[in-house]
């Protein structure tokens, strides 16, 4: 693990004050095809990340397993600075 990449999270667990959580970020991605004549390249989908839309935890304490979602939107919000 590079400690570099390694930040001190204040989340925690709402129910449970667990430090163990797993975070997602659901993201909306864009795919942009060009149909030229008639005919597609499959090949030659544009990639565009998107936005992030909604941003959830869900405690990994096996006893909770409990699920919200953060009022912060990415999990740079997260991070003690
Ligand atoms: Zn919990």
């Amino acid at each position: 693990m590079d400690p570099k990449k390694i930040h001190k999270s204040k989340a925690r667990c709402p129910k449970c004050k667990s430090k163990n959580i797993t975070l997602t970020e659901i993201a909306e991605h864009t795919i942009t095809w060009r149909q030229i004549d008639g005919y597609i390249n499959m090949d030659e989908g544009h990639n565009e990340p998107g936005n992030i839309v909604g941003f959830y935890g869900q405690c990994d304490n096996p006893a909770c397993k409990y699920s919200w979602k953060f009022r912060c939107l990415q999990v740079t919000n997260l991070i003690v600075q």
